[in-house]
């Protein structure tokens, strides 16, 4: 079974206007709201691959409770520590051809909660056989946490693929603890090594992938739009091209990318297939106006047009 971890999940409420008017009333009829945080669409993408996932982190409250009912509905295991704190909400005003964000910081919570949930962690990781960490952490838990949840993992020699960024992530490169696989995007690798990087260019790419924090991490997916992705599985590097598809809203297309990594590493296949799933199911994302939704009729089809060339 996979486990994914979501720290701090949301409700995501979208609010579609025709115009959005300040300083006065605007009505909306067309509500959604979905179960959200970046690890939620993990999970999504690893269930519509039809391979057992279990979603935990921390939740509270009736949003808490919201979140649980709409993962009923769409058929997924959860197990959450529940925290008194209320969980948060993110509005998605979409207006105008613009999105406009509220996004709540979500509960405060003290380093109990830390220790209960780490308690809770290591409950669930007897069963698991790869471990998804994504996103943020609650506002209170220390920088380090991921680090702490790696560790734990390490002990039971269960793999850890990190999607984290700034701080969170440089912390679990400077540890003991490293993660197994790490997907960050152009922008917060650069942020994470400090160095410019031309993603048209591959000496920058791998330039960027030698740097000194990386090392000892085993696989380094930089994933890069509609670009595709470069990556360095063990000392090898790897450029992968992707076709130019049809983009209705690429908001998730990187957790459904780490969906599939951690798909292909479950399942043992080879770095030329796990690079070609990750790549197949972000596409396969964008294509929809769902947030970390895929259509699987149509993976054959994109699989077998992405491309993957050793460097
Ligand atoms: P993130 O969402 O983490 O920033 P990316 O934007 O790099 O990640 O997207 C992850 C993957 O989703 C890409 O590697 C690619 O496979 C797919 N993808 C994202 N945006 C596009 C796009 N505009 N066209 C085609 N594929 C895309």
């Amino acid at each position: 079974m996979i486990l994914t971890i979501t720290m701090n999940p949301s409700v995501d409420i979208s609010y579609p206007l025709n115009k959005l008017i300040i300083n006065d009333i605007n009505r909306v009829s067309n509500v959604k709201k979905t179960a959200g945080g970046k690890g939620l669409n993990v999970t999504r993408g690893i269930k519509f691959s039809n391979i057992s996932v279990l979603a935990s982190g921390i939740i509270g409250g009736t949003t808490g409770n919201y979140i649980q009912k709409q993962l009923d509905e769409d058929n997924i295991d959860y197990d959450f520590y529940i925290t008194k704190q209320e969980s948060r909400n993110c509005i998605a005003i979409l207006h105008e051809g613009n999105q406009t964000e509220i996004l709540e910081s979500g509960p405060v919570l003290d380093s109990q909660d830390a220790n209960l949930f780490l308690k809770h962690y290591q409950t669930l990781l007897e069963k698991a056989d790869l471990v998804t960490i994504s996103g943020s952490l609650p506002q209170g838990f220390p920088i380090d946490f991921y680090v702490s949840l790696i560790e734990q993992a390490d002990r039971y020699q269960t793999p850890v693929l990190l999607d984290s960024s700034g701080k969170m992530l440089h912390a679990t490169l400077i540890s003991e603890h490293k993660p197994y696989l790490i997907k960050p995007n152009k922008e917060e690798l650069k942020q994470v090594i400090q160095m410019d990087i031309d993603d048209s260019d591959n000496s920058s790419l791998i330039k960027a992938l030698n740097h000194p924090l990386l090392n000892d991490i085993p696989f380094i997916i930089i994933s890069l739009g509609k670009k595709g992705a470069f990556a360095r599985c063990h000392d090898q590097f790897y450029q992968v091209t992707i076709p130019k598809i049809n983009v209705v809203n690429p908001v998730g297309s990187g957790d459904v990318t780490l969906a599939g990594l951690a798909v292909s590493l479950h399942e043992g296949e080879s770095i030329d297939g796990m690079l070609k799933r990750a790549m197949t199911m972000g596409m396969l994302n964008t294509m929809e106006s769902q947030t970390g939704f895929v259509n699987m009729s149509n993976y054959d089809q994109y699989y077998q047009q992405v491309k993957v060339k050793k460097y």
